[in-house]
């Protein structure tokens, strides 16, 4: 399962509506860590757009500086501004995780706010058109969603409240246009909060599908390579895992090898034909738990169909191999499987080869060929075809 679906399986994944966020602190984290790369792009290009911006508005703006600030302190003001974006943008590269990323933000939004009302300090006492800017950013940082609804709405607000005091005894303005600023910047929060909060819902909602699409293709992926019968994996397991194995050989030696033994259990269809076919599925059972609890943690036992498995052992001498297969057959001998009323003695036959650098089709058909022989040689033995 990806680790993206597996951390957030059996998690709360609740949205609070109130303050946009999931009720689960560990799904808000999944959910922030994974847009960090994109909010990363979005912060920095952010922080170009606004260097880009004041740069163009610093010559149209001499026009409307009050001469004592031109050039000296408006020119040094603006490229303090201009630096601060620039180095914003680089440092957002270095960013590794959200907390960082909204505490950049928060900071350099804060800057920002500031150095836009110093510049507005600057202008002189009837224009109050820069308004225009302050609405443009504020809509921007609440759609972003780069800040938390909470924080977003806290910084806004306060710069509203900045701004509207900077107009209100810093400049020679009508009652009507000190009225139509304000009215401009409750606007922009109100209609920034509502955007930002549908935004950061959204957002959400979105992940939530998106987690449970990802599980379930990987619960989907998880079946497909399962046989119910058994809960082995099947022979489309063993199809996935084969390049894996196939690398394996690359650390074989002379006596280590990746042994493939096909098994196959012994007049089985009798099993059936006396005692029914539910009788056989619960010998099958049997059987799957009877060859996984004969093997090292390491090897692999797949069911191939019908009543035939595939057993990988991964680096084990042809030695250990023989020996653990003959082990197999003589438990099998001795024992009897107890089922309800009834006990069956059932045997099985094996066929062991060496796998090569070679496709899947010729390491199984040789298997085949030596369970053929195992079959042949009178069926509950071992064969081996190197
Ligand atoms: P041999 O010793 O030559 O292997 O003989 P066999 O009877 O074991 O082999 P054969 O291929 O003749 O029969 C296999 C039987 O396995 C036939 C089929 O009905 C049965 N079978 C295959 N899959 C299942 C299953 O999922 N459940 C049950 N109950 N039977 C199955
Ligand atoms: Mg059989
Ligand atoms: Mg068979």
């Amino acid at each position: 399962m990806s680790t993206f679906g597996a951390k957030l399986l059996n998690q709360d994944m609740s949205i609070a509506r109130y303050f946009c966020r999931f009720n689960s602190m560990q799904v808000e984290q999944a959910f922030t860590q994974s847009k960090l790369e994109q909010d990363k792009k979005t912060a920095q290009f952010l922080a170009c757009i606004t260097a880009i911006m004041i740069m163009l508005v610093t010559y149209s703006d001499k026009m409307i500086i009050q001469p004592n600030f031109w050039p000296g302190i408006a020119l040094f003001s603006r490229t303090i501004s201009v630096a601060v974006c620039v180095i914003t943008a680089l440092g957002v590269c270095y960013i590794r995780t959200p907390q960082q990323l909204s505490q950049a933000v928060a900071a350099f939004m804060t800057f920002l706010f500031f150095s836009m009302q110093f510049m507005v300090f600057t202008f002189e006492r009837h224009y109050v058109l820069h308004m225009f800017f302050d609405v443009i950013i504020l809509i921007t940082m609440y759609f972003s969603t780069l800040l938390s609804l909470k924080n977003a709405t806290l910084i806004g607000v306060s710069y509203s409240a900045f701004a509207i005091t900077v107009i209100y005894f810093n400049k020679d303005v009508s009652s009507h246009t000190f009225y139509m600023v304000g009215l401009a910047h409750v606007s922009a929060n109100f209609a920034g909060v509502v955007m930002s909060a549908h935004e950061h819902l959204i957002r959400r909602q979105l992940f939530v599908r998106n987690t449970q699409l990802s599980q379930l293709a990987d619960e989907m992926k998880r079946q497909a390579f399962k046989d119910a019968l058994t809960q082995l994996p099947n022979r489309r397991a063993f199809d996935n895992n084969y390049e894996g194995y196939q690398k394996l050989i690359k650390q074989q030696n002379k006596t280590k090898h990746v042994c493939v033994v096909l098994a196959d259990i012994d007049y089985f269809k009798r099993v059936n034909d006396t005692h029914g076919h539910e009788m056989g599925d619960t010998v099958l059972k049997h059987f799957s738990t009877f060859l996984t609890n004969s093997l090292r943690s390491a090897d692999d036992v797949y069911r191939f169909g019908g009543e035939e498995f595939v057993i990988v052992l991964p680096l084990c001498s042809l030695k250990d191999a023989t020996a653990l297969i003959n082990g197999m057959i003589a438990r099998l001998n001795a024992e009897e499987f107890k089922l309800g009323s009834c006990s069956l003695s059932i045997q099985a036959s094996f066929g062991l080869t060496i796998m090569r650098e070679e496709q899947q089709k010729s390491v199984i058909s040789r298997a085949d060929l030596a369970l053929y022989q195992a079959k042949e040689g009178g069926r509950n033995q071992l064969v081996i075809k190197i």
